[in-house]
């Protein structure tokens, strides 16, 4: 479809991705008198909802959808902010301002807001695609998950990160047989320090769950079609009906890049109002590779509700007249079983730590330091240390 012969939709504001940080960005507009249109394009099916619950309570069952949506069903409409939903962006016209969509639809923008996360990293080997082999990071990732799990009796969780670990904490708390399996020596390495990766695998253990360091995957073993278990670099196979990959996520920038984007840290790059280096996009959340001051000013991606939430509102004020540079305190949790974690700052980078209170007692913090300056804290069932 082109400008001549029938008009092409239009938004003032067009924001790609409809999670935490598209759905944000448009809320904070609204609140903040933004008069224009305002379009809020996303892939999936569902309107915006809470990613983190997937790998906990509504994995669990705990929670029915209805309790994860961001705002209520009505809210957008109320808000005049179109949701358009099922619509994934494969194109962008940075020059003419305007952006494609998978069936060859064409909205104009004034200004594009770039939210689209990422997608769950793939194994490379053999029998990444099987039915059965599961990234988390949609509700129908999750779904799908739940509507097999009644044949489930064994599961392999691939990566000893925060979302491997807390599927593995619920999938072990619903009755199925977990093998956590990590290629570096310890779980959580790429986040945090020694005392809290031994603290959350002694537990692990405890919970029955089989966890191992150190082990590479060779590949997905295959059965009509399915996965059936997991062979490891030595020839050993653990059989299972379910595999789980938490490796990691690809940032969905693609198009964006095509366009003329600078990408960096496998995100794009955007300054500190959040602005890529394409007039007129700006670009947040976990795909927005920014310069972080609590990262000595390294550019770095953060995948959090934090950083989302907070990198909309720097977009919504340098939108509605009043810039400001993106300076906002990392923070992040993660549930598992019984235990809540509470991350503030950065930990990439310190030279020594302190362990406040007892592992043993499973309330403790782990404090990091870099030349003698507190940079960052977990604290485990120690809310007081946190705050
Ligand atoms: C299972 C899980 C548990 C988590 N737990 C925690 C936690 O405990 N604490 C915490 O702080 N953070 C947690 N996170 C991270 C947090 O959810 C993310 O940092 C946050 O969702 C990032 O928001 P976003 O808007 O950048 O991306 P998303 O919320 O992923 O939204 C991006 C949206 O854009 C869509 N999209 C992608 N490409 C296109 C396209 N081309 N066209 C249209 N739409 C597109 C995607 O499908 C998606 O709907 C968790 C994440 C997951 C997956």
């Amino acid at each position: 479809m082109s400008d001549t012969g029938r008009r092409r939709a239009h938004a003032d504001v067009l924001i790609v991705g409809a999670g935490h940080a598209g759905a944000q960005a448009a809320i904070v507009l609204r609140q903040r008198g933004f008069a224009g249109t305002i379009t809020l394009l996303g892939d999936e099916a569902s309107p915006p909802y809470e990613r983190p619950p997937l790998s906990k309570d509504y994995l669990a069952g705990d929670k029915a959808f209805e309790r994860i949506l961001l705002r209520p069903a009505g809210f957008w409409a109320e808000r005049d902010i179109v949701l358009m939903l099922g619509h994934a962006v494969v194109r962008v016209d940075a020059e003419s301002h305007c952006v494609v969509t998978a069936d060859g639809t064409e909205i104009g923008y004034g200004t594009l807001v770039w939210a689209t996360g990422g997608a769950p990293r793939r194994l490379a080997c053999h029998g990444h695609d099987l039915a059965g082999v599961h990234g988390v990071r949609t509700r129908a990732d999750v779904d799908r998950m739940i509507a097999e799990l009644p044949a489930v009796r064994r599961v392999v969780v691939i990566g000893g990160g925060y979302i491997g670990l807390e599927a593995a904490a619920v999938l072990a708390k619903l009755g199925k047989h977990v093998t956590v399996l990590e290629a570096q020596d310890r779980v959580l390495a790429r986040v945090a320090g020694e005392p809290l990766s031994r603290f959350y695998e002694a537990e692990h253990r405890a919970h029955g769950v089989d966890l191992r360091t150190g082990v590479a995957v060779s590949c997905i073993e295959e059965r009509d079609g399915a996965a059936c278990g997991v062979r490891l670099d030595d020839g050993a196979i653990l059989p299972c009906e379910m595999v789980i990959v938490g490796i990691g996520i690809v940032p969905a920038i693609a198009p964006l890049i095509e366009a003329g984007a600078t990408g960096a840290m496998g995100g794009v790059l955007v300054d500190a109002q959040c602005r890529t280096t394409v007039p007129d996009i700006f670009a947040i959340g976990d795909c927005a590779a920014h310069a972080n001051a609590f990262a000595d000013g390294r550019v770095i991606r953060l995948e959090s509700v934090q950083n989302a939430n907070d990198q909309a509102m720097i977009v919504g004020k340098a939108l509605t007249g009043a810039p400001e540079a993106y300076e906002a305190v990392p923070w992040f949790w993660s549930n598992q079983y019984d235990l809540k974690l509470q991350t503030v700052g950065l930990s990439a980078g310190y030279d020594d730590l302190v362990v406040r209170g007892d592992p043993a007692e499973r309330s403790f913090s782990v404090v990091y330091l870099e030349a003698g300056r507190v940079i960052a804290l977990d604290c485990v069932n120690r809310v007081r240390d946190y705050v």
